[in-house]
C-alpha cells in the first residue's frame, strides 16, 4: 500500500454456484475490509444469463466502485486473494464460479501487461458487467463513449 492519493476504480462481481446474493455481499464486504480499498458505490443485483460458456446456470451480478491507494497490481493480487478465499475454484474458462471480481476501470489508467488488462477487455459488449456499472457510473466515459450509451447498445444489440 502506498500514501498516494485514492484511485477511484470499478469492479464488476458475479458468481452462479451456491447463495448468489450472500456470496456477492461476502465478496463486497471483504473488499471493503482490504486495507486500502474502501467501497463507495455498489449497483443492485441482476440476474444474467452465462457468457461465453451457455451451459450453466444463471448469474447474479454487480457493480462497486472503490477508492483505492492500491496500485493495480495489488487491487488485483487482493481480488485472486478473496475469491481464493472463498472457496474459487477455476475450472473451464468461463465456468461456473461462486465468485469472480474483474478490475473493470482503474482511473484513467490503461494497462496491457501479463495477467492484467485494463479497461478490462470484454468491457464494452458485455451487459452483465454495463448494466450494473452504468447504475452507478452512468455518465463515466470509456473510450470516450459514456457507459450508459454503451450499456443501452449492448441492450438493443
Ligand atoms: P474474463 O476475464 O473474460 O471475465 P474470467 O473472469 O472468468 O474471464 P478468471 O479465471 O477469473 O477469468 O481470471 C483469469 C486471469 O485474468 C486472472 O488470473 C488475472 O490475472 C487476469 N486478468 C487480466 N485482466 C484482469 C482484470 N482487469 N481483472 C481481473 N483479472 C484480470
Ligand atoms: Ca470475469
Ligand atoms: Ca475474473
Amino acid at each position: 500500500m502506498s500514501t498516494a492519493a485514492p484511485v477511484r476504480a470499478y469492479l464488476g462481481l458475479g458468481g452462479n454456484i451456491g447463495e448468489r446474493a450472500a456470496c456477492i455481499a461476502e465478496a463486497i464486504e471483504h473488499l471493503d475490509a482490504t486495507p486500502g480499498v474502501a467501497v463507495t458505490a455498489r449497483s443492485q443485483l441482476i440476474e444474467t444469463a452465462p457468457w461465453g460458456d451457455t451451459d450453466q446456470a444463471a448469474f447474479l451480478n454487480a457493480a462497486v466502485a472503490i477508492d483505492t491507494t492500491l496500485a493495480p497490481r495489488d487491487l488485483l493480487e487482493a481480488i485472486l486473494a478473496i475469491e481464493l478465499a472463498m472457496g474459487r475454484v477455476r475450472s473451464r474458462k468461463w465456468g461456473p464460479r461462486i465468485i469472480d471480481i474483474d478490475i473493470l476501470l482503474y482511473g484513467e489508467e490503461t494497462i496491457d501487461e501479463d495477467g492484467l488488462t485494463v479497461p478490462h477487455p470484454h468491457l464494452t459488449e458485455r451487459d452483465f458487467v454495463l448494466r450494473p456499472l452504468a447504475e452507478i457510473a452512468p455518465d463515466l466515459e470509456v473510450g470516450g463513449r459514456r457507459v450508459a450509451d454503451l450499456a443501452a447498445a449492448v441492450g438493443a444489440a
